[in-house]
């Protein structure tokens, strides 16, 4: 018995056009400037959000210059406005702001308020969670890709962001992706195999995942992954859908796959604190009263994860 995503998972939502060939225009890029509407990231990848983080806080593009700033991204346009993304400096950072709560505990506010993608993409409409999963991605790729990756030389960001080119020797370099696998075991009736990670909160469960190495495909990882993390063999491997999850530049790739749970379970050590076969039942009443059933806290809504669990626990 296999399944699908009741719904897309929340950063893959996308609304703007990209528009590739926008990116070098810059004669276009003038003429969209006075209209364009700006969104700010912060050091700690927050970015002003409101009405219960349904809604990013974006700016008249005119309060940043006569022109996009050197280290501003174009996110896209979308009915004739351009809509970018500038990074703040430390100093222009608000860490009082800062509610000093984990991500996944913060709680929306009528007010604007600064919060991380983990914690508002979920709650924001889809043209936001579109947006500012791409600023993320980009910001977080522009800081560690400073210098030239083949002669050292620093590196300039280009096309309005969307690449960086050695000042040296010319070499032009792209966002980077990194591939990983996550994958919900289930034993093709009514049970789910959930894992807890090292260092997570005490009760909290979600399924296996793991970086795809080089040369290997999708499948083959999932098949390892889930053999050296819990030590049980899987087979019907399915995909299910994909999410960009920038931190700092993985690309969720979503599979299920069965397995038996009378195998024994044995677990990586370091890696995986505790898993354990988990009844839909269970898994249904955590989704609907988070901390209702003992020992079973599940991963909030920005993750692919918790789609892939949604999904899942919806089939009869
Ligand atoms: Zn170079």
């Amino acid at each position: 018995m296999s399944f699908e995503l009741v719904e897309l998972p929340a950063l893959s939502r996308f609304t703007v056009d990209r528009r590739e060939l926008l990116r070098n225009d810059a004669e276009r890029l003038g003429q969209l400037w006075p209209k364009a509407r700006v969104i700010t990231v912060d050091t700690r990848g927050r970015t002003l959000v409101a009405d219960r983080a349904s809604r990013l806080v974006d700016r008249p593009a005119t309060e940043f210059g006569d022109g996009p700033p050197d280290d501003a991204v174009l996110l896209g346009e979308q009915d004739g406005v351009a809509y970018w993304a500038v990074p703040l400096a430390e100093d222009e950072t608000d860490v009082a702001a800062s509610s000093g709560r984990a991500w996944f505990a913060v709680e929306p506010t009528d007010e604007p308020q600064w919060l991380d993608l983990r914690a508002c993409g979920a709650l924001l409409d889809d043209t936001g969670a579109g947006l500012f999963t791409s600023a993320v991605a980009l910001f977080h790729w522009h800081r560690s890709a400073k210098f030239c990756a083949v002669c050292g030389g620093g590196q300039e960001s280009a096309k309005s962001g969307w690449a960086r080119v050695c000042s040296q020797c010319g070499r032009e370099e792209y966002p980077r992706t990194d591939a990983a696998v996550i994958c919900l075991v289930h034993d093709g009736a009514d049970q789910v195999l959930l894992a807890r990670g090292e260092g997570w909160p005490e009760g909290r469960y979600s399924v296996l995942a793991g970086f795809v190495e080089a040369g290997e495909s999708l499948e083959a990882c999932v098949a390892r992954e889930i053999e050296e993390e819990v030590g049980v063999g899987v087979s019907d491997i399915r995909y299910l859908g994909s999410q960009p999850w920038p931190f700092p530049r993985s690309l969720m790739v979503g599979f299920q796959a069965v397995a038996d749970p009378a195998e024994p379970l044995r677990l990586a050590d370091g890696e995986i604190a505790q898993a354990k076969w988990v009844s839909r039942a269970d898994v249904r009443q955590a989704l609907e009263v988070s901390g209702s059933v003992p020992d079973l806290l599940l991963t909030p809504g920005a993750s692919i994860a918790y789609r892939m669990i949604q999904s899942w626990a919806a089939v009869d």
